[in-house]
């Protein structure tokens, strides 16, 4: 490849000539209207790759004084990928710091993978440097001088589009065709065209072509049919090359998190000695494409942790825990575990034939309760539960919240039960015959000795209140009773 000066307009060209007919209309094309790219348009860009440092010889609009040169400087290089071209590699400067270098790789690569790709087709390398110096096309090439403001902003695409125009259509377009459409059309876009017919005609209707094909609503009726009119037969030329904007389809697709639980699904028997069990958890969260922002751990939609690693309560019987990341680009993943904790075996006795006091009344009563006290006819003896309350608040006994209660007959015509025997209510977490954890349906008042309950006889639902009338011997008198109906 011969290496020659990169192409560049200068900011005195800067500015249309308004609604006036002038001959030409405009003086430069770039700043005629900054939204035909605007930085919210998508891009093919799917990201830069840093791959080291090495020699390079680049044009540098700063050396020799200021009149620009060759130089060959040990490069940081970037490769960018593009989902509909080549790769571009990036070559910037090493007055930049590794991170800001990378930095300005992405911005501008992103930035170029917006233009269409026919004006990419021949950018094969991009030259970053700091400094306020015009950009350039030419050389297989886009030259960027990073403290240009005038083609930063807005104008950035423009500009790029300006110089990528030069790269990839002026070996092409100059010749007989353009010539011919150059003596139709009669005019110049652009007095800097016209200085310059052979060398910026191409670059300075190129983006006016593309706007007023592609995205004429972002023009003024004023410039659409200004252009239209001078650059007619330019753009049936322009329509030979098949130019096509960059769409959404043209976007990289995000890659989601990947992520996994380890250990997974399971079953845990119940060993503490308390319902439920205690259980650690840790998962993997992985994004190809960025990285993982927020990982958390949720039952039944709750967050219930956050972090990688998180040691969770569960209950007996079966509970699924869900893993959910989510990347930098707002795209969660979630996996999940289902834990089952079974609760131990319970060994039957006489005082206690059950792993809990209670039985599960029948639906028809509509109660609240899932579990209500029972008499047993067989042994004349009330097996119930209930919950301490102190002043109308839950509280405890020596740390017990709820107790399974043993109540035999005292005196039937007193009306007297008497506490034979009591424990903590199901310390084993066993679940009823619908999987769920039992509730209790008996309450105790410790202020005024109250204890309120429902409780099933062989006959009906009674809605129940007792006083405690003999706490030395733990004898409490039923005070009121009231048989529910079934609806
Ligand atoms: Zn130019």
């Amino acid at each position: 490849m011969k290496l020659s000066t990169p192409i560049f307009f200068t900011l005195v060209l800067l500015g249309s000539a308004g609604g006036a007919y002038s001959n030409p209309p405009y003086s430069g094309t770039v700043w005629v209207d900054l939204d035909i790219i605007t930085a919210a348009d998508p891009s093919a860009f799917i990201q830069i790759v840093s791959i080291g440092s090495g020699p390079r010889v680049m044009f540098d609009r700063r050396a020799d004084n200021g009149n620009g040169d060759w130089v060959t400087i040990n490069a940081r290089l970037f490769q960018a990928s593009y989902t509909d071209g080549n790769a571009i590699e990036i070559q910037v400067n090493p007055e930049f710091e590794p991170s800001e270098a990378a930095i300005k790789a992405r911005f501008y690569g992103y930035a170029i993978g917006q233009l269409p790709k026919l004006l990419r087709l021949d950018v094969e390398t991009v030259w970053i440097h700091r400094g306020n110096k015009p950009f350039g096309g030419r050389n297989d090439n886009i030259l960027i001088h990073t403290d240009a403001l005038g083609y930063h902003g807005s104008a950035l695409e423009e500009t790029l589009f300006h110089e990528a125009c030069h790269t990839s259509l002026d070996s092409r377009l100059y010749g007989a065709a353009w010539s011919n459409a150059q003596t139709l059309d009669g005019e110049y876009i652009s007095t800097y065209a016209k200085d310059n017919p052979a060398r910026e005609d191409i670059a300075e209707s190129c983006a006016l072509y593309y706007a007023v094909r592609f995205k004429p609503e972002r023009l003024s009726e004023i410039d659409l049919n200004l252009i239209t009119k001078t650059i007619k037969n330019r753009m049936l030329v322009f329509d030979s090359l098949g130019m096509e904007p960059v769409t959404d389809s043209d976007r990289p697709l995000k890659s989601t998190p990947s992520v996994a639980i380890s250990g997974s699904s399971r079953t845990i028997s119940d060993t503490d000695n308390a319902a439920g069990e205690s259980i650690s958890f840790t998962a993997n969260a992985t994004d190809t494409d960025g990285t993982i922002v927020t990982t958390q751990w949720l039952i039944d939609g709750v967050e219930v942790a956050t972090g990688s690693s998180a040691t969770l309560s569960l209950p007996n019987g079966l509970t699924v825990v869900t893993f959910k990341a989510t990347d930098d680009d707002g795209i969660s993943s979630t996996t999940t575990a289902t834990i089952t904790v079974t609760a131990p075996a319970y060994e039957p006795t006489e005082e206690w034939p059950s792993p809990y006091n209670g039985i599960t009344p029948d639906s028809s009563f509509g109660l609240a309760f899932n579990n209500i006290g029972v008499f047993s006819a067989s042994d004349s003896i009330i097996y119930v539960c209930l919950r301490i309350f102190t002043d109308g608040l839950p509280s405890s006994v020596n740390g017990v919240s709820q107790f399974d209660m043993r109540l035999k007959v005292a005196s039937l015509s007193e009306a007297t039960v008497q506490i034979t025997k009591f424990r903590e209510f199901n310390s084993n977490g066993a679940l009823n015959e619908d999987a769920q954890t039992p509730d209790c349906s008996g309450i105790f008042e410790t202020t005024t000795g109250v204890y309120t309950d429902i409780i099933q006889t062989n006959t009906s639902v009674l809605e129940t209140t007792w006083n405690l009338i003999e706490p030395a011997n733990l004898i409490l008198k039923l005070d009121s009773f009231k048989e529910l109906a079934a609806n």
